[in-house]
């Protein structure tokens, strides 16, 4: 990578980072993060090249970058600084070296971006910093005044890998890019495998960790996933076939197994996509297909959440790192129920050793709890998808209605599909709503087979159509009669804000209309995600995809000439979109309606553009969310940019408009589809068992999956701006500006 315009300043704190072990999508938005925000903050930062190859070899294996050093990486797959596994490294004669090289360059701070083996790498230099440096002392290499001015080396480490397999963070850079990967290829399989009604057994990555096997197999609609810490009992062979044939029998034209590299069964012999091939062709005789995704799973393009998650997180790390004094632990930065999470990084890593020593020694119990809530929690949902257990029903089932209201999230199919197989597994009637409240109105009430929404895990849009609009008080009789005519016991009500909005009014009038005491369950898909007691919502993931990956697109159909992008992105009164896809895309402005915009704010933002410019700056991109100013629209910022640019730069508009709600939903959204549709169904069974008749709003709070009351809507949502009164991240602006703009005058 090339050099530009690097400072060097005595006294400034000197930060090293590295990417290290194998590469991971996502790795270059933390380097950039902690290249930026290390500048940020006043630090001089130097990238080690070839992970602690370059830390071993010094010379130009250790550089400084500059601001614009970084520029047009964040959307890379792989690392541009290099990563390599380090034989010397592991000697202690390498880390001497490597340390002599560190404090050469008055770094004493380093970020370590790579798996477990890589953060005990740094662990064992530190450990061993004052006995490496005083070696190198005796020996003439280092000056007795450098040992002494560098007591010690501060370390933290962010996990890069694609595997998931690190506990103290809930995903790893790169984990669900990979997810990206594998899931379009199983959308790729599944259709080329349906139209020869074929069988496809198929091996990710994961070698003591079935996160990616067990996500995938949820996000894919696949029929059986074999992992490492979950080996199956004897005899489950049979049940794989079952899975499959119960497949076959709902109208699937194609089945799909999924089989972790770890996989092994419970006497510990490893499973392997040839002992699932055989199995199946003696157990149901069918003649499997074996892919093996390999390395396609490392590619591509970081997605939108690794580019948001990676740029967190290396920011937090300098921060980290720079408030660190030689006495602090070393500290991992992480992902925890939605927020970053600061934790004892060699505690951490002993425990991960900990956990793939249970899978080696067969204590699979052990390792299925040590990973986890969440981790557990997807287990039970792929065991109840693939090897269900119908509830006996006494007396008449219940039966509920699933309807859709509010603008089109992709992922909506992927509730309804979890929806009515685990509803009928409990024994339900489920019913298919068509059309939101106005086709309860009109009676499009149809019963859903499970042979109906089986292909809708992967598929866009939303089959039983959703509308916008509001509930009038002249609808509330047709509809409190169409739920007596079908018999309605419990609602499940998926959507955004019109769907919360009418369920809060139906709960209103349920004195004067007795047929409303029922059961509901409100579930936020919203590519807003702007609904009370979630912190996020079913298609946003999507739709930051989307943006993510236009604003990509624009940005190379410009690398020519000076140009700025004004780009509007949906969200309404709401800047999530706007922010996130700032933050993921490495846009220089953002505009979102909590903030507004000003005409003092848009001539500082112009006299800082026509500066970096004049300094060589070729692209600036500024994101414009839909509702930031009823005044200032994207037009009017455009023109104003355009007019004030003088010439030195050109203003094109990107409207992006619906493509955003378009696609299949991202594996993210589907997972979350699936977690949420489960919780719910399971709270509306638990309600009508009980005889109760409550409304809910399902959600996941701090990563937690939790039911808040629709009528605590009252307090949780500013109505005026239809968005809720606190949003979590919108104080990640400030990520967005520190990391936009170098610091010093306009
Ligand atoms: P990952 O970081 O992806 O787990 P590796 O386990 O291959 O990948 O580790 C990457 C590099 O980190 C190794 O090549 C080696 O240089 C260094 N490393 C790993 N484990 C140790 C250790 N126990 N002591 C010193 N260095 C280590």
């Amino acid at each position: 990578m090339e050099q530009t315009g690097v400072t060097r300043r005595p006294g400034r704190k000197r930060i090293g980072v590295l990417t290290s072990g194998g590469d991971a999508q996502g790795m270059n938005a933390a380097v950039r993060a902690v290249v930026r925000g290390g500048i940020h903050f006043g630090a001089d930062v130097f990238a080690i090249y070839e992970g602690y190859e370059g830390m071993v070899a010094g010379g130009e294996g250790i550089r400084q970058l500059g601001w614009d050093d970084v520029s047009g990486i964040l959307h890379r797959g792989g690392t541009v600084i290099g990563t390599a596994r380090s034989v010397d490294f592991r000697e202690r004669e390498g880390r001497r070296r490597a340390a002599v090289n560190l404090v050469r360059h008055g770094i004493d701070r380093l970020v370590v971006i790579g798996g477990d083996g890589s953060l005990t790498g740094a662990d064992a230099l530190a450990q061993e910093w004052p006995g490496l440096l005083a070696d190198a002392v005796a020996a003439g290499d280092l000056e007795q005044a450098a040992a002494d001015a560098h007591p010690a080396l501060m370390i933290v480490g962010l996990v890069g890998s694609i595997d998931n397999d690190m506990v103290g963070t809930d995903m790893t850079i790169g984990a669900d890019s990979a997810l990206h990967r594998i899931t379009e290829a199983i959308d790729a399989i599944a259709s080329t495998a349906a139209s020869h009604q074929r069988v496809f057994v198929v091996e990710v990555m994961g070698r003591r960790c079935g996160y990616l096997a067990m996500a995938a197999a949820i996000a894919g609609g696949a029929d059986y996933a074999l992992i490492p810490e979950n080996p199956p009992e004897a005899g489950w062979e049979d049940r794989m076939c079952q899975a499959l044939q119960r497949g076959r029998s709902l109208g699937r034209r194609e089945s799909i197994v999924l089989v972790a590299e770890g996989a092994r069964d419970r006497s510990g012999t490893e499973i392997t996509t040839d002992t699932v091939k055989d199995a199946l062709k003696t157990h149901m005789g069918a003649d499997a297909r074996v892919t093996i995704l390999g390395h396609v799973q490392r590619g591509g393009t970081p997605s939108a959440f690794d580019r948001s998650m990676a740029t967190m997180m290396g920011y937090a790390a300098v921060e980290e790192l720079l408030a660190a004094t030689p006495e602090t632990e070393a500290q991992l930065i992480g992902l925890r129920r939605n927020r970053v999470y600061r934790g004892p990084l060699m505690r951490l890593v002993r425990r991960n050793q900990e956990i793939a020593s249970m899978v080696d020694t067969g204590r699979y119990d052990e390792a299925m709890t040590a990973r986890g809530e969440s981790f557990g929690e997807l287990h039970r949902i792929l065991k109840a998808l693939a090897e269900p257990t119908p509830t006996p029903v006494s007396g008449e089932p219940k039966r509920i209605g699933i309807l859709h209201a509010g603008g089109l999230a992709p992922g909506m199919n992927t509730v309804v599909r979890s929806a009515v197989r685990i509803g009928h597994d409990a024994g339900h009637v489920m019913l298919g709503i068509e059309g939101g409240f106005k086709g309860l109105r009109h009676d499009q009430v149809r019963e859903l087979e499970l042979s109906d929404v089986e292909g809708w895990a992967a598929l866009g849009g939303a089959e039983l159509g959703s509308r916008r609009g509001v509930v009038e008080p002249e609808h509330l009789y047709p509809i409190s009669r169409a739920i007596e005519t079908h018999r309605i016991d419990g609602l499940l009500v998926v959507g955004g804000f019109d769907a919360y909005e009418n369920v809060h009014a139906l709960i209103q009038e349920r004195d004067k209309f007795p047929a409303l005491r029922i059961p509901i369950v409100c579930l936020p898909a919203s590519i807003d995600n702007n609904l009370p007691g979630t912190e996020l919502s079913v298609g946003s993931d999507t739709a930051l995809g989307n943006i993510v990956e236009s604003i990509d697109r624009v940005k190379q159909s410009a690398m020519a000439a000076r140009r700025c992008f004004v780009v509007e992105t949906m969200g309404r009164n709401c800047g999530y979109l706007g922010l996130m896809s700032a933050l993921s895309s490495g846009a220089e402005q953002m505009y979102i309606p909590e903030e507004g915009i000003s005409l003092s704010g848009l001539a500082y933002d112009v006299s800082r553009m026509r500066a970096r410019f004049a300094e060589g700056r070729r692209l600036f991109v500024a994101v414009r969310c839909e509702g930031a100013d009823e005044h200032y629209t994207t037009d009017v910022v455009a023109k104003l940019f355009e007019a004030e640019g003088q010439g030195v730069f050109d203003v094109r508009q990107v409207v992006l408009g619906h493509t955003q709600q378009g696609g299949n939903p991202s594996p993210f959204d589907r997972i979350l589809a699936t977690r949420l549709a489960f919780r719910a169904i399971e709270e509306l069974t638990r309600q009508l068992g009980a005889g109760r008749s409550d409304a809910q709003m399902i959600g996941l709070l701090k990563g937690t999956l939790t039911l808040t009351p629709v009528a605590a809507m009252d307090e949780l949502i500013d109505w005026e701006e239809r968005r809720p009164v606190k949003q979590w991240w919108v104080k990640l602006n400030r990520i967005v500006r520190d990391l936009a703009d170098p610091p010093g005058p306009a």
